[in-house]
Formats: C-alpha cells, structure tokens, sequence
C-alpha cells in the first residue's frame, strides 16, 4: 500500500505535563549504541525525507563556513574541512540506499523517487560552486608547494579531479544542463530498478498439476511449495526468475516448456510493453550519458568513464574481450555439441534451446564428472560457508569473529559479528544479510553503512553489510548451497576484507579504487573456496559433521573446467552490450531490442547462450555503477588469477607474509595511490593474462 509523505508529516510526542515537544528523529541523533550503529529499531520510513532535508541544510552550512573563511586557503582550511562535511548526510544516504536495496518498501520506494533528485542537486550546487572550486584550485595549482605528504597531495588532486570531472570548468549554462541531466538520471536508474524488481515479482510460473512435478527433485519442489505457501498459493507450486530459485529450476526439471516459460519470464523483465517496460528509459538515460559526456568535452559516455580507470579507453576494454572471446565462444560451441549429443543418444531429435543448457549441463556434470551438484550441497549449509570465510580470513590474516546479539538489524534475518584485527583491537562491525526476499533486489553484493577514515585523529572504524540472495532454509533443513553461491560467499567476503582493512586519514580516499580494480580482492578470495586444502578444513557436511570425502574432491578438482565456456561467453556477451551502448555517439533512433540483436550478432553469438543480462533488467549498468564497466570483472579477474600465484610460487596457499603484503599493498590504501602502483607495490612486476587462461582452461 502506498503511503503519502510530506514533510510536514511531523510526529508529535507529548512530554509529561508542561507541554510538547517534537519526537527526536532518530537519523539525525548522536547514536547512543554499540559502535555508533544506526538504530534500526527505531527508524521508519518517514524519517528519511525529513532527515535528508535536515542533514543538507547542516551540509551546505559547513560549506559555508569554507567559502566564507576570507584568510588564505591552505590544506587544513578547505580540503580538510570539505572531507569532514557532509558526515551525517552521507550516514542517513547510505542507510537509505542500503535499505532500498536490500529491505525496501513503498514508502521507501516513494521517499527515494522524493529525496534521489534532491540529493542529485545538493551534490551538483557543491561540485558546480565556483567559490569552492576557486579555493581548491588555488591549492591544486602548487600543491608541490605547501608541505604536504604523500596522502595529502593524493586527497587534493582526487577532490581537483572531482570538481573538474563534475564540470566546474563549463560555464553557467552549461552548469545548469549539466544539473538538470544529473537530476533526471537520479531518477530515471532508480526506476529502473524498481521496474525490474516488480516484473520479477509479479511474472511467476505458477504449476496447479502435479503431474508437472515429475522428475524434479524433493527439494525443489519443497521450494515451490513454500513460494505458493509465502504468496497465499495453497496446493500449488510457484517460482520465481530469482537466480536462487530459477537456475535449480533450470537444472533439474525435466519439462522443457516448463523450462522455456519461466526462462522467458526472466529474458522478458522490463521488456513487457506494460508500465515496467525499460526500453523508453534506456534510450532517455543513454540519451542524457551521451550529452553530459559531450558537455564535458567527451566523444562517447565510455570516453567519459573510462579515463578514470586502469584501462583509460574504449579500445583497451576491447582488446581485453577480444583476446578472451574467441576461445570462449570456441570452448562453449563444443560445450553444446556435447549436449547435443546427450540428446541424441537419449533418442530425442530437438535441437538445444537456450532453455535446455542448464538441464543438460547438469547431465554433463553427472556423466563427465560423475558430479552432481544435488550430493555436494550437503557439504556447503550456509552456516559452513560462513565459517570457512571466517577461517581464511584467520588463517591469512590473523582476525576473528565474534558474533554480536545486541546491534539494531533492519530485517531479522541480519547477523552482526564483531571484527577483531590481530592484535586484539576493534577492526569493524560486519552485518550478514543472506537470504532471498521479495523485498531484496537480486544479486549479491557488498556496501557499508559507515566507512573507515579518521576524524579529530581518531580512527572511525568501518560498518561493513554483505547482501546475498541464498535460498532460504525450507523446513528443518538449513540453506543449502550451490557451488556457484559458494563463490559468491567468498566473493562478496572478499569486498568485505577491503572494507575491514582500510587504513585512510581522509573520507575521500576511503574505499576508493578504480571499478576495474575493486573486484581484484573479491575475485581473488574465489580462488580458495575449492582448493582441496580449504575445502578439508570447512566442508563438512550438516547432518553428520562428515568431513568432506577425498574422491567428492577430486571430482570437484577435476570439474573446475566444467562449462567454463559457457560462463564466460555469456559475461562476455553482457560486457560487450554494455561498451556497445556507451561508446554510441547518436542514441536518438534506438531500437533496444534491434540494438542487442545486432550486437550479439557482431561478436557471433550462438543462440543456445543469451548473454548475462538483457539489456532491459541490466541493473549493474542501467541502475548500478556499472557503466562502461560491466568488464570490470574481466580487467580484475586477470589482476586476481595473476596476484593467486603469488601464494602458489611461495608453496603455500595460506603463506601470512603473502597475505600480509596483499593486505599492506592492495587492501589497505584505498585511494592513496594508483592502482597500476599498488599492484606493483605488492607484485613487483605487471600482471600476466596467462595466469588467468590458464585458469579457465583456455591454454
Ligand atoms: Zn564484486
């Protein structure tokens, strides 16, 4: 139900008998709780709008005072004052974004379309104020001469480049279009998302004949029956396109119609021509990209981004999937005549669909590898994965993990652990959010509620929140996963770590790298998850405690290769959508559905793959920051394969002086230095893509 706000919506509590006094809002209190964590339990929804409208007054206030400060700008007098400004309504944002993402509702919903634009338009009146500018400018033309070190020189050139990138150079009109495309982008990514969200929600496959069900195993139909239960569907059997109940789908049910409905389901979102439908909105938000990047003096969106990252151009993003496309496509097109031939000898005479990859590769899986992912599950409850996060992360740097019940959480399903670096000090505070809601975008990923910096020379230690979309447990039996969710476990863990080690003076420089070099601590913590030696110290299975048996391992081992072709083609497919859209020049003709066609036709796309996403539920690019960056994960991933063998050369996997220089060199600096520097800081030398072929079985 939708709730109408206005900001005069105040509450008012009445104190005792001498009068009344307005109900404190708890977003803009001092937080009386355990490590300064937000009240979840008493923040509603409608404080949000107030509270921002609050938190940027005090903003612009502190702004002010910079501005208006008559004596010669120095280090301490603007960029340092700029950095600590802004500390509460960057706090109440983050909560906000966090809770849109992960535990949303209508009125959240209604309160971000409100607050998006406006926040749009505080940020723009900073960066586009030529008195501000002025000053950093002053400082940024010597700032070889003011005395300052290393770490300083570094957070005054990043706000410089800020500014410029913003467009504090354009003049006043130009300022001013610049603000209005801003604004409306706010708002046009959000709803985005939202459309993509709701299609997911409303378009279910719903099953009433139990004869459907034949062949699919009791879990997943223990699924179905718990989705039907949870939607007021008594007696029959429901899934979703989330990728938590729709791949086991995928997998294991034997109707291909069945198949082929709810995949279509999942192609379709946002392309169903009713009031979700996200094909108008891609070509306004290409549309205002383009322009905005013009306005900046840029040729293309990607132009615009990509200067700002380790690979700087267009031409180097392409030349990476270039070099990864063709034997991807090559390993995928014999991945399906394997399929094919599996067909074949069943006695069946249809040609693979895009629907049928996943129940095939399965078959693959079992005949190949005599592996099925049904007998390995038992080994990775969610409790297990957990632990065995929390065991590397001991075994390589020394931390611990105590679990917290007295912090606020916004959803029941939240654990709080506290994080105690190795010599026995507070590290940081790391909420675990695991399973599926309908309330949760898809995905996984990792964010914060408050990121580590110093203030007053105090050190503000980290509130680190890794996001999943893990099946929920049905009856008495825990959250089973998949290996691919395992991966994901430790992935998003891997972000995490980032967060925990941060070591920055300046808000500016915390958590700050470049996109294409931010999935390196992720990725590289995949590699881990199944190497024989890890998985004897975790994998135990949830009903006995059995550790994990040697020859589950070596199949394991020797399944890493298995589909790789089909992973990695279908990423590159998305990668290459993503740079198609943002090196366009002309948008104003742009047919969406023609466009993706033409694109994957180029690269040579088999149809038996669609690629990762569609562009019309394409979140990372269209509603996250994933931009001209969906390959990102490709940039890093030959960074991680490349930074992994540097604990094989040492013979240790677990080797701590590794891992400690890995800390020190890539984890700790945030944005203190260049991430073409870091890496050499940690491996002394440019990575080699070898390391990464090598490891999809491409060489
Ligand atoms: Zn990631």
């Amino acid at each position: 139900m939708k709730k109408v706000f206005t900001i005069f919506t105040l509450i008012i509590l009445i104190f005792g008998i001498m009068g009344c006094e307005k109900a404190k809002n708890p977003l803009l209190e001092e937080w009386d709780t355990p490590y300064s964590t937000p009240p979840f339990d008493r923040i509603q929804a409608d404080d949000f709008k107030p509270a921002i409208i609050e938190a940027m007054n005090m903003h612009k206030k502190e702004i002010e005072k910079i501005i208006k400060d008559k004596t010669e700008p120095t280090f301490e007098n603007s960029i340092v004052r700029l950095d600590n400004s802004g500390e509460k309504l960057n706090e109440i944002v983050l909560i906000l974004s966090n809770l849109i993402e992960a535990n949303y509702n209508d009125t959240l919903e209604q309160v971000a379309q409100e607050v998006f634009p406006l926040l749009s338009k505080h940020n723009d009146e900073i960066l586009l104020n030529d008195k501000l500018f002025e000053k950093i400018k002053f400082l940024y033309e010597k700032i070889n001469n003011l005395g300052l070190n290393d770490e300083q020189k570094r957070t005054l050139e990043l706000y410089y480049r800020d500014f410029v990138r913003a467009g504090a150079l354009l003049n006043d009109s130009d300022k001013q279009k610049l603000k209005d495309i801003n604004q409306r982008l706010s708002v046009l990514t959000l709803n985005f998302g939202m459309n993509v969200q709701k299609d997911n929600n409303n378009n279910v496959l719903i099953i009433d004949n139990k004869d459907d069900l034949n062949g699919m195993p009791e879990s997943l139909i223990a699924t179905g029956e718990k989705i039907a239960n949870e939607r007021n569907m008594p007696g029959k059997w429901v899934y979703t396109t989330d990728k938590a109940v729709m791949i086991p789908f995928l997998q294991y049910c034997p109707n291909r119609e069945l198949r082929k409905k709810l995949y279509d389901m999942y192609l379709m979102r946002g392309d169903n021509d009713n009031e979700n439908d996200n094909k108008n909105l891609i070509k306004e938000i290409l549309n205002l990209r383009l322009q905005k990047a013009n306005l900046l003096g840029y040729k293309t969106y990607a132009d615009y981004v990509l200067e700002d990252r380790m690979a700087k151009n267009p031409m180097n993003v392409y030349n990476l999937l270039d070099q990864i496309w063709s034997p991807s496509i090559a390993k995928a097109t014999l991945e399906r005549d394997e399929m094919q031939k599996i067909i074949y000898n069943e006695g069946d005479t249809f040609k693979l669909q895009y629907y049928d990859w996943w129940y095939y590769a399965e078959k693959i899986r079992n005949k190949q590898y005599a592996l099925d992912e049904n007998n390995l599950k038992p080994y990775f409850s969610l409790n297990v994965v957990r632990d065995a996060v929390f065991t590397l992360s001991n075994k390589l740097y020394g931390i611990t993990f105590k679990k917290l019940d007295n912090i606020s959480v916004y959803n029941p399903d939240v654990e709080v652990y506290e994080v105690i670096d190795n010599d026995g000090s507070h590290l940081a505070i790391l909420y675990l959010d695991y399973y599926t809601r309908n309330n949760k975008q898809g995905g996984a990923w990792t964010t914060s509620f408050r990121d580590q910096y110093h203030k007053d020379n105090k050190n503000i230690t980290p509130l680190v929140s890794v996001v999943c979309n893990f099946p929920q447990p049905v009856g008495d039996n825990p959250s089973l996963l998949s290996m691919d969710e395992v991966e994901t476990f430790f992935h998003e863990f891997g972000h995490a770590l980032q967060g925990f080690f941060s070591d920055v003076t300046y808000k500016r420089l915390s958590g700050y790298v470049p996109r294409d070099f931010v999935e390196l601590p992720s990725q590289i913590l995949e590699h881990w998850a199944f190497e024989p030696q890890m998985l004897k110290l975790y994998a135990k299975h949830y009903k006995t405690g059995e550790l994990i048996p040697d020859s589950l391992i070596e199949k394991i081992t020797n399944s890493k290769y298995f589909n790789q072709g089909f992973a990695k083609t279908e990423f590159l497919a998305a990668s290459y959508l993503d740079m198609d859209y943002h090196i366009l020049t002309e948008v104003n003709d742009l047919d969406v559905r023609a466009f993706e066609q033409a694109s994957m036709d180029k690269i040579g796309l088999i149809p038996e793959i669609k690629p990762r996403y569609r562009s019309t539920y394409f979140n990372h690019i269209f509603s996250g920051g994933y931009s001209a960056g969906y390959y990102c994960y490709l940039w890093s991933e030959v960074l991680d394969c490349d930074a992994y063998h540097a604990f094989i050369e040492s013979g240790d996997i677990f080797n701590k002086d590794v891992a400690n220089k890995f800390r020190q060199t890539i984890l700790a600096p945030g944005g203190k230095k260049d991430a073409e520097q870091m890496y050499l800081d940690f491996r002394g030398k440019e990575p080699d893509i070898k390391y990464l072929l090598e490891d999809l079985g491409f060489i």
